[in-house]
């Protein structure tokens, strides 16, 4: 039986790991938290996931949430006017529903049922020394450890990593009590020019039902106000803040709102990153890097935890694919270029929308507005960013689409 150890329990190295001991293979996961360690701590992200990589996770039967957990079922996209009002305001629905479950719910319940199908949990943070050991016991190591310092493993690819430093101020709060939107659930994304993005959807917390309110501030601008907002509840006024300044109809919503619990409040910073897929040990040996480690997007998109369950089931492929050869460094370079395939287009269109947003870009946000056909390929894009290299991020592309559809 073939071994393989994957250092991570997160979205992408649980999925992955699941899926191997499906398949036959025995498979070690090294998680630097146990379950309930995970399930009492802080949040992590806002892991909005659409309909594709909702589907990965369904064909490993880990969706155990489709019941409890609120659906997304659209996306609604706002730029205010100035004078308290909206220059641009639609929404459209998702064809596929989208979800969001917090991790702290989802990778304990993931973590309990790999064990329930066989595989074996080992609990450190694992340090180069214990990569040495790994990989001489097993056939593959894979590094899932997301942002973990075990990542500075990997070589930064320069080439593939235009911003050296942070491009947004990132805070997360898990309110209850936010007034839902008219019609239908939907992600409500808000760009504010020159400050920042700020987008809100319904989720599963471990209290139950809540809204993730997501802010991503320009560096140095008013949104860029976290590092005194040193306790929940300063975290908490600061938000509504932002919302009473900039975005009064998203404020109303908030007329109620309360934390999901203490821990339900998260700040922090990091640059855009792609880094070489193939680590080497002090002794030569190699080891793959997954999903975060390799891939690091910024969140204004939500595209992470997407991108992961779909490296996840990349690499799975690969693997299985791959029957009894060695994992050598071609098989790791490939099974990573395979991924690359597809997420290069993710990073591209999400270090696109960093930068300030060109006039064609606001042209056809602009142009949604009267033109349904318009919104609903920009809120299903997200689903699959592929699609925006065809009409979204080159100008003359651009002008054709509007021709096309006679905006
Ligand atoms: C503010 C914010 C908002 C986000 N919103 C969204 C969103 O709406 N939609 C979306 O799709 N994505 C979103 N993301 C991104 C998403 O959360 C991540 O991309 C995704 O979780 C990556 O999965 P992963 O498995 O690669 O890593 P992770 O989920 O980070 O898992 C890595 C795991 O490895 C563990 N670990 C680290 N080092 C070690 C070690 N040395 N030994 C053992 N274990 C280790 C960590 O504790 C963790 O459990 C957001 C991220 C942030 C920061």
């Amino acid at each position: 039986m073939r071994k393989i150890t994957i250092i991570g329990a997160g979205q992408a190295g649980l999925q992955l790991g699941i899926g191997l001991v499906d398949a036959g293979y025995d498979v070690t996961l090294v998680s630097d938290r146990t379950g309930g360690q995970i399930r009492d701590g802080r949040i992590m992200s806002s892991q909005c996931m659409f309909g594709t990589a909702l589907g990965h996770e369904r064909a490993l039967n880990l969706d155990l949430w489709g019941e409890t957990c609120p659906p997304i079922e659209g996306l609604s996209f706002a730029v205010p006017d100035g004078s308290g009002g909206r220059a641009i305001n639609w929404a459209s629905r998702l064809d596929a529903t989208a979800r969001s479950v917090d991790q702290r719910v989802k990778m304990p319940a993931w973590l309990a049922e790999f064990e329930r199908r066989g595989g074996k949990v080992e609990l450190r943070e694992a340090g180069v020394d214990d990569l040495e050991d790994y990989a001489r016991d097993s056939d593959l190591v894979l590094v899932a450890a997301g942002k973990g310092a075990i990542s500075g493993l990997f070589e930064r690819d320069a080439q593939r990593s235009p911003y050296a430093v942070p491009q947004r101020a990132l805070a997360l709060t898990y309110v209850t009590g936010m007034a839902a939107r008219p019609e239908y659930s939907a992600v409500s994304f808000n760009l504010i020019p020159g400050v920042g993005e700020y987008f809100t959807f319904p989720a599963l917390t471990t209290t139950g039902p809540c809204d993730i309110m997501v802010f991503e501030g320009v560096p140095g601008g008013p949104m860029d106000c976290w590092s005194d907002a040193t306790t929940p509840e300063r975290h908490l006024e600061r938000s509504l803040q932002i919302l009473a300044d900039h975005l009064p109809w998203e404020a109303e919503r908030c007329q109620d709102v309360r934390l999901t619990d203490p821990q339900g409040t998260l700040a922090g910073r990091f640059p855009p990153t792609v880094r070489k897929p193939v680590g080497q040990l002090p002794s030569g040996a190699l080891v793959l890097g997954v999903a975060d480690v390799v891939v690091l997007n910024d969140p204004i998109t939500g595209q992470g935890s997407n991108n992961a369950a779909k490296c996840a089931a990349s690499y799975l492929a690969s693997i299985l694919e791959h029957g009894d050869r060695p994992f050598d460094q071609v098989f790791m370079q490939e099974t990573f270029e395979r991924y690359w395939d597809y997420a290069q287009y993710v990073t591209t269109w999400t270090n696109a929308l960093l930068a300030p947003p060109p006039e064609h870009v606001l042209r056809l946000l602009g142009a949604a507005g009267a033109g349904p056909r318009i919104a609903h390929r920009f809120a299903n894009g997200f689903d699959d960013p592929r699609d925006f290299f065809h009409w979204f991020m080159d100008p003359a592309d651009a002008e054709a689409y509007l021709a096309s559809v006679g905006a």
